[in-house]
């Protein structure tokens, strides 16, 4: 009987201190302080926790994961997968349009219900990502056009102010071919009262794309898309002030700067 009992204290023992072990691992990270700028992706040491669901990659200074930066209207501190991280407010500028259609400003009820909606659609699209692909982050431009309005401007439509403009917008006139900026699956495409003809590639592992305001989109839901592969056409479907394509990027669930990921050598420059 005794003999039993010894046995279970040594397991109580080996368990505490695995307990201990694990416990240590993560608040070494959590003692490490991470600085990165609104909406961004940066990487910290893989934690030894996380589950092999998550994309890592190998480099000179040990194993890394990726992480999003939330867009923030101020410096703040905040824990994400289990590291402290001060996220930098960045000065995006502001921008005024003037929408005269006023219907599509001051919605009605049905509009309203619409919108809603919708929103949900495009969440549900964002809420499952394929393991099936791996993204290489290595993007192209989805359209060659300059940059009309970065990301994080706060917006003020009809001299309201509204939520920040958390894409970016592309000059292209009607018609002008859209690519994919990267391999993805089709897995939203809609024709929403905000966005127009919208279309959402999920390039894997939590990394989302999507394309707003379009004239015609090439593309079926499910179709697997190699880089550089036309989607569709730009266009002024929606609520826009003239035609240019509204992209979108999403990773590790925060909506992040897509004109950073068009730098040259950019998961090189994050790693
Ligand atoms: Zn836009």
């Amino acid at each position: 009987m005794e003999g039993l009992f010894q046995m279970f204290q040594k397991k109580i023992k080996v368990y505490n201190f695995i307990t201990l072990f694990v416990f240590a691992s993560i608040q070494t990270l959590a003692n490490d302080l991470f600085e990165g700028q609104s909406g961004e992706i940066i990487s910290i040491p893989a934690a030894v926790q996380e589950n092999s669901d998550v994309l890592t990659f190998k480099t000179s200074t040990g194993t890394k994961q990726l992480i999003s930066l939330p867009f923030v209207q101020k410096d703040l501190m905040i824990t994400r997968h289990h590291v402290n991280v001060k996220v930098n407010w960045v000065n995006f500028g502001e921008s005024r349009i003037t929408i005269a259609d006023v219907s599509k400003v001051n919605l009605s009820k049905k509009d309203k219900d619409r919108a809603n909606k919708e929103a949900i659609e495009i969440r549900m699209a964002l809420s499952n990502s394929t393991k099936e692909i791996t993204p290489s982050f290595d993007f192209v431009p989805p359209v060659p056009g300059i940059v009309t309005s970065p990301f994080g401007k706060q917006r003020f439509v009809n001299d309201l102010p509204r939520s920040a403009h958390l894409a970016l917008d592309l000059r292209g006139s009607i018609g002008t071919p859209i690519i994919a900026p990267l391999k993805g699956k089709v897995v939203l495409v809609g024709d929403y009262f905000y966005t127009g003809l919208t279309l959402i590639l999920d390039h894997g592992y939590g990394l989302f794309s999507s394309y707003a305001h379009m004239s015609e989109i090439k593309v079926k839901l499910g179709d697997l898309v190699e880089q550089s592969n036309t989607i569709g056409l730009v266009g002024a479907t929606g609520r826009v002030t003239g035609p240019h394509l509204h992209w979108t990027v999403y990773f590790d669930g925060n909506k992040v700067n897509p004109e950073s990921l068009i730098q040259e050598g950019y998961l090189r420059s994050i790693l």
